[in-house]
């Protein structure tokens, strides 16, 4: 007979780590104690950092300033009081000479500090009397039991029981340039930088490919390492993600509430408008003392070195309040993107979200002057390719061919290539075992923006038929198409809090299936069945 825990975690990244301990300090405040039995599921050594904050080289930098990173949707400055309760040793260690609510610090301290936050979380469990366990493998497939009392998770270890699961598995690989991979130098991520810095040889060329966040971490990492050869950077549109403003505005931004957003449709068969929620956003410029500088706000032109030179003078000297009001949509983004009809949705798709990634991911100055400086020394070259971006390989390394913008086609010879167009969330091109399974047993169907099906209210899985699958739900990237920015900390720890309170209420009004049961055993003996 198999046993079943109440709750099972499959991955233990940030989300489910935010998720878990806004969950315990929900059973804690609302008193009530009790033997409950919780999984998480994570083949990594530890949980918390996931990839994102994992340890790697001090240059991958956070994209969120200190004071709003935390594991708390109601406590942003907790990282922040972390950081400043461990001393200068933690500095100094990350190489960082200066602490404010305002600084960039390294993604792997932040890694360091979730870690601490699942130990935390354990002992606090501990005391409730519910058991937080890791069990150290991946999930590959899911299953439901005939009347839905019970998930089964399958694993190469044997066959899991829970009464409630909640998969917070994170982003997918990029699922471009596979017939890439394999081929001698060719990285499909460029994370760790570690690893990426170590293998690439000091006076090779390197193609990255992309111009985002993580093709800015690839080529600093690669750079600060020592790097001698020359880089190129290439991606459709060329463009670097905006620089974040040093400047604080003069007054604080007040964020769009969900019921502003909702007062804002006018009817229910245009639902939504992109322009309604514009014109919001530019009152809100208005009051907040700014002009709208069209642009300021759409970018510098289509020459990268001089774009981001303006980019790097305004983020020194002003405000650049729209960044903050468009930043500060986060507490409420989900609500405008549900009550967008498909038709808004699919034309921002078409005509917009390309231009909002650059312009809405924002990148801290301290890196946009390592990238100006190698620019200047000619030792990076960023390049639009148009849409007829190739890659093949060639000799002992790769070509690279691309329209540039007047039309002319270049030809470029690199040694490596390094994939930095992003992680992916389209689950119906993935090759991921759990992702399968859940899509070919129909327990979960695709979102066309990406990731499952959810309903809106409680995360779950939906059917095909629309019906919701009360225990089974999503947090992190795979809800990405029904909460539209789940690739930002802040926004994860909100929804988290959300399914931790809906949960723990959950945990607290049914019984526990195990009652009555012997001790806790060790995670690995939970499982019953198991699997060749
Ligand atoms: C390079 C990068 C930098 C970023 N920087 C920032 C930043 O500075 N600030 C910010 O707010 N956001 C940032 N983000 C956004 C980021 O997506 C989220 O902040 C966050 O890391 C997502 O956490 P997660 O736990 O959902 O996913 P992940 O961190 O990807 O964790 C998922 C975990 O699930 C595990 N897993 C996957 N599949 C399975 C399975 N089948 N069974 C068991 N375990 C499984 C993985 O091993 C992994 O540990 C960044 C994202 C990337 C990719």
């Amino acid at each position: 007979m198999e046993e079943i825990v109440d709750l099972a975690i499959v991955g233990g990244g940030s989300t489910a780590t935010s998720f878990l301990a806004q969950l315990i300090e929900t059973l804690d405040k609302s008193g009530i104690h009790g033997s409950r039995r919780i999984v998480v599921f994570e083949p990594l050594p530890d949980v918390g950092p996931g990839e994102p904050y994992a340890e790697d080289l001090p240059t991958n930098l956070l994209n969120i300033p200190a004071g709003k990173m935390s594991a708390y949707a109601g406590d942003r400055g907790h990282f922040l009081k972390w950081v400043e309760s461990q001393g200068d040793a933690i500095l100094q260690k990350y190489g960082v000479n200066h602490l404010d609510a305002g600084t960039f610090l390294p993604r792997p301290m932040f890694g360091e500090y979730l870690k601490e936050v699942w130990q935390d979380l354990c002992a606090n469990a501990k005391i409730l009397g519910v058991n937080v366990q890791q069990v150290a493998v991946r999930v590959d497939g899911i299953a439901l039991s005939p009347e839905n009392s019970c998930v089964h998770l399958e694993t190469r270890k044997g066959v899991y029981g829970a009464s409630r699961v909640v998969l917070c598995n994170g982003n997918l690989p990029s699922a471009s340039y596979t017939d890439l991979q394999g081929c001698k130098g060719y990285f499909n991520s460029p994370y760790p930088v570690t690893k990426l810095a170590a293998l690439v040889e000091r006076e090779a060329s390197v193609g990255i490919i992309g111009t985002s966040l993580s093709a800015i971490d690839a080529i600093v990492a690669l750079v600060e390492s020592g790097h001698a050869g020359p880089l190129l950077s290439v991606s459709r549109s060329g463009r670097l993600p905006s620089v974040r403003s040093a400047v604080a505005p003069s007054t604080p931004i007040v964020p769009p509430t969900a019921e502003e957003i909702a007062s804002l449709v006018q009817s229910e068969d245009r639902g939504l408008t992109l322009e309604a929620l514009f014109s919001l956003l530019s009152e809100r410029l208005t009051a907040s003392g700014d002009a709208l500088d069209w642009t300021d706000v759409l970018g510098y032109g289509s020459d990268p070195q001089t774009a981001l030179e303006r980019e790097i003078d305004a983020s020194s000297t002003l405000p650049r309040n729209w960044q903050s009001i468009a930043i500060s949509l986060n507490d409420s983004i989900e609500h405008a993107w549900r009550l967008m009809p498909d038709s808004e949705k699919r034309s921002f798709y078409a005509k917009w979200r390309s231009l909002w990634m650059t312009r809405r991911a924002t990148f801290p100055l301290t890196n946009a002057l390592k990238i100006k400086q190698y620019l200047n020394e000619d030792r990076l070259q960023i390049q639009a390719g148009s849409n007829d971006l190739a890659i093949q390989p060639a000799g002992d390394g790769f070509e690279i061919t691309f329209s540039g913008a007047n039309g002319s086609r270049h030809r470029r010879h690199v040694d490596y290539i390094v994939n930095a167009t992003g992680m992916s969330t389209n689950v119906a091109a993935s090759n991921d075992p759990l992702v399968q399974s859940l899509l070919k047993r129909e327990i979960a169907s695709a979102n066309p923006y990406g990731g499952f099906n959810l309903d809106f209210d409680t995360g779950c899985l939906l059917y095909t038929d629309g019906s919701v699958i009360r225990n089974i739900s999503v947090l992190g990237s795979l809800a990405v198409g029904t909460y539209f920015w789940t690739m930002s900390l802040d926004v994860n720890a909100r929804l988290a809090l959300d399914q931790a309170k809906r949960i723990a209420n959950e945990l607290t009004t049914c019984a526990p299936p195990h009652a009555g049961s012997e001790p806790l055993p060790n995670a690995t003996n939970l499982c019953a069945s198991n699997i060749a």
